[in-house]
């Protein structure tokens, strides 16, 4: 077995706060499972959304700038993230997306953008599968988003990246996938563990609003963490040192087309600073930024939270 073991989660920056809640939590149906600032600037918040229990592969999380420009998704950055739907679902989605969404290329799938203008795809998924699903979402149990489907690299060219993936952190290429991207999959059966690299489509990028930050693979714990980074390292690649999220620890490096990638641990996950039951009902702050609350509360914008 691989020390990858699929994807984490996907981190974009979004601009107005309460847009994206009612977005992600409604439209989209997710339970908001953490609401935190971000660690390296606690003047802006940071959002976890995923499944009941905040599954690594069901989170996408967002860091609310409303101030910041405006970006476009392009060569450098992840620029789709599809997620995950039974087949049977889809009309329910074409009907809830309707408005949102733009004529897709494929039967089974369909494009939109969130409120900022990032790029999504609902995937109807023979392999769907929604072991914790969210009992208080808006969307029915059965139409459910079951967790990120695969995330879409945009590169120059295709070559590097290809084989950092394969070579160093052991994703098997799917040859015969009928798509233009170049399908990959850590290897396994488990879910959450498809990254789509594609060379066509796409200009320039510019970073901001609307676009990913970041994309985070998962691995078991501390010690298969420390070998990917040596794996890494061997290979040239700069990588941070780990950094404490709280719910999982992080290593950072950029892949050899530009895309910013994390290698997160599974655990601790997201019931370290509160009820199960209680997710996200609440501002959670990491240690380091607790003495500082009352002033960190007084100068982030008030939320409506999901009830
Ligand atoms: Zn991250």
């Amino acid at each position: 077995m691989s020390d990858i073991h699929g994807l984490h989660h996907m981190t974009a920056i979004c601009g107005d706060a309460q847009q994206n809640i009612d977005f992600y939590a409604g439209t989209l149906g997710l339970r908001l499972i953490k609401v935190t600032v971000n660690f390296d600037d606690p003047t802006a918040y940071h959002f976890y959304y995923g499944d009941a229990v905040g599954t690594p592969g069901t989170i996408l999380t967002f860091f609310p700038y409303p101030t910041s420009q405006q970006g476009r998704p392009g060569i450098g950055q992840a620029v789709v993230t599809s997620l995950s739907v039974p087949m049977s679902s889809l009309d329910f989605w074409r009907n809830r997306l309707s408005g949102i969404s733009t004529p897709s290329e494929y039967d089974h799938s369909i494009d939109f953008s969130d409120p900022d203008g990032l790029l999504l795809r609902i995937v109807g998924d023979p392999h769907y599968k929604n072991p914790n699903p969210w009992s208080k979402s808006p969307v029915p149990r059965e139409f459910q988003i079951g967790g990120i489907y695969s995330v879409t690299l945009q590169e120059q060219e295709v070559e590097r990246t290809a084989g950092l993936l394969m070579r160093v952190l052991g994703f098997d290429h799917d040859g015969d996938a009928e798509v233009p991207e170049y399908v990959f999959n850590a290897p396994g059966n488990q879910l959450h563990r498809r990254i789509d690299v594609s060379n066509i489509g796409f200009g320039s990028g510019r970073p901001g609003r609307g676009t990913v930050h970041h994309v985070a693979f998962r691995t078991p714990d501390d010690e298969s963490q420390e070998r990917v980074k040596t794996a890494l390292v061997e290979v040239g690649a700069s990588v941070s040192e780990v950094r404490d999220r709280d719910y999982f620890r992080s290593i950072y490096f950029r892949e050899p087309g530009g895309v910013l990638l994390e290698i997160a641990t599974q655990g601790p996950g997201f019931a370290t600073d509160e009820d199960p039951n209680e997710l996200g009902t609440a501002l959670k702050l990491p240690k380091i930024h607790e003495a500082h609350r009352e002033k960190i509360e007084a100068e982030l914008p008030k939320l409506r939270l999901p009830a």
